[in-house]
This record gives C-alpha cells, sequence and structure tokens, in this order.
C-alpha cells in the first residue's frame, strides 16, 4: 500500500517548518520511526462536535484505522478505560499486538503511558512516546493513515515535529447554537460550553494553519454531503476514497480508545443534530449568537479555503 501525494492544494497556511526531529530529541527517536511516512489525522473540535462519527467514516478505509484518542491511552494501559470492542489490554484483538509490539522493542507501554501522561511538563519524553506508539500502531495494524480523535490540538502539536510522521490536522465544527445545545443536552453548562468553544476554535484554526495539510469541515456539511467531504479528506491524506466510509462504516470492527457513545453503534445513518430552538431559552440564544458568532465565522471562513 502507498500514499498518493494529495493533488488538492496544501490547505491552510504555512509549510510547517519544524518537520524534523528536533535537536534535542536525537537521533535514536528518528531510528524508531517507521521508514515511510505514517500520516495521522488528529480530529480537533469539541466533544459532541462530530469528532467521533468522523474518526469513524475515516477510519473505515481499508488503509486507516481509528483508534480512539491517544489521550486515553493511559487509562487503557492501567485498565482504567476500555476498548470499544470491551476488550482490555490483554484481550483486545487490535491493542494487544500493539503492545506486544512495543514490548519486542523493549518499549514498557506503561511507561509510556505515564511519559503521554506528563506531556504538559516534560514535552521531549512525551513525544517520543506518543513517536514509539505511532509507530508500532502503523507496524501492527497495517495502516498507512492512523486517525486519532484526541479532539485538543496539544496532540496534533505532540506528533507533528517528529520525523516519519505527517500529521494531517482534520477541524471539525458545529454552529455556537448547536454546540450549546448539545452541551445542555448533556446537563452542562450552556457558558461554559460558548467559552470552550472560542478558545478550542481558535486553537484549532491556529493548528490547522501551521500544518502543511489540513481540512476544516462543518458538522453540518458532513451530515448533508457526506460523500464529497470524505473524499476531500481522504485526498490531503493521500488514498483514494472508498465508498463504505459513507455506506457502511457503522459495521467496521472497532478499536477505539475512548469517544463518545456513538462509538458503539452499527448503523451507518449519519444523525444530524435535532435542532436548538426547543432546548435553548430566548437569553441563551441571543447570549450564544452574540459571543459565538466570530468564532463560527471564522471556523466558516477557514472551511472553504
Ligand atoms: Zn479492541
Amino acid at each position: 500500500m502507498t500514499l498518493h501525494t494529495p493533488t488538492a492544494p496544501l490547505s491552510t497556511g504555512q509549510a510547517d517548518q519544524s518537520a524534523c526531529v528536533p535537536a534535542s530529541l536525537g537521533s535514536p527517536v528518528a531510528a524508531r520511526q517507521p521508514a515511510l511516512r505514517t500520516r495521522v489525522a488528529p480530529i480537533l473540535g469539541l466533544e459532541h462536535s462530530g469528532t467521533t462519527l468522523l474518526a469513524r467514516m475515516l477510519g473505515t478505509h481499508p488503509d486507516a484505522v481509528a483508534i480512539g484518542g491517544l489521550k486515553n491511552f493511559a487509562s487503557f494501559v492501567q485498565h482504567r478505560k476500555r476498548c470499544s470492542c470491551g476488550g482490555d489490554p490483554d484481550s483486545c484483538a487490535f491493542w494487544l499486538p500493539v503492545l506486544d509490539h512495543l514490548r519486542k522493542d523493549a518499549l514498557d507501554p506503561a511507561e509510556l503511558a505515564t511519559a503521554l501522561s506528563g506531556r504538559r511538563t516534560a514535552a521531549v519524553p512525551a513525544r517520543q512516546a506518543a513517536g514509539q506508539l505511532i509507530a508500532a500502531i502503523a507496524a501492527a495494524s497495517g495502516a498507512a493513515v492512523i486517525v486519532d480523535a484526541s479532539r485538543d490540538p496539544e496532540w496534533s502539536q505532540l506528533l507533528r515535529p517528529l520525523a516519519g510522521i505527517e500529521v494531517v490536522p482534520v477541524h471539525i465544527f458545529k454552529s455556537p447554537l448547536a454546540q450549546a445545545a448539545s452541551a445542555k443536552r448533556k446537563e452542562r453548562s450552556v457558558y461554559g460550553e460558548l467559552a470552550k468553544y472560542i478558545s478550542r476554535s481558535r486553537a484549532c484554526r491556529a493548528e490547522t494553519r501551521r500544518a502543511t495539510a489540513a481540512v476544516t469541515l462543518a458538522h453540518e456539511d458532513l451530515c448533508a454531503t457526506p460523500g464529497p467531504l470524505i473524499a476531500r479528506i481522504m485526498d490531503r491524506l493521500g488514498l483514494d476514497p472508498d465508498p463504505r466510509q459513507v455506506a457502511d462504516w457503522g459495521s467496521r470492527p472497532l478499536h477505539m480508545l475512548g469517544g463518545n457513545r456513538m462509538r458503539r453503534s452499527t448503523s451507518s445513518d449519519i444523525q444530524s443534530d435535532r435542532g436548538w430552538s426547543g432546548i435553548l431559552s430566548p437569553l441563551e440564544i441571543t447570549l450564544v449568537r452574540i459571543a459565538g458568532g466570530a468564532a463560527y465565522a471564522a471556523n466558516q471562513r477557514q472551511s472553504q479555503r
């Protein structure tokens, strides 16, 4: 399986100036990366913004795999979270070979998990651990594209400087009203969600601008015209789209770490938002429109590039 070169113009902003191993990491890290580039597609956005749906659709491609979130690796290895298949580190048909691959390379999954958890205070060992984990996933699965649904751009930033890995961030967003309504349904604060929407949107736009190739899309557009949008993303990922990504994404065995309840669904129906007018109060609608409008417009502008 070989990746083709994306035909679309590189989407957003500057070329990545740091697409090499940082000097501080030295050659051992570079040596552990796969010889051919593995493409990683970090799905950026917020909880309930369509990230799990998109990860599943992308991961349905025969040359791709959706792993859930790297951010959940530590909880999985420490037996605090299970894989979406119900398995644990000793039984999951996908993750057990990945962990065995690490051990064969004399790497301890528990130590990698600890390094990932310490990413905010010790970025270099976390970056090294992330690279080693991605290399093991690529080797054990044979996938050319790894889809990570950690959502927070910090995970994309962790991977981007590594040799042997090309990061193609995919930012998916809802309108602030739809996002606030999703939060209220889950009994979360509407205003807390709005603040998060503004700050996360800004961080996602910055991350997609920094990457060499990236895609930004609206959840409502994915629901309305999934075929062309999946084709556009797959082109950026160097693969031809597979019809099953739109028609039959629900039936593929899934080994995602974390994700919302729809990770367990076996239906391939795409559910668009049920609307927000009956969920939010008139005051909430007015405030969310005013405060979230600029972030939404900026997201939309980026999606049209
Ligand atoms: Zn599993």
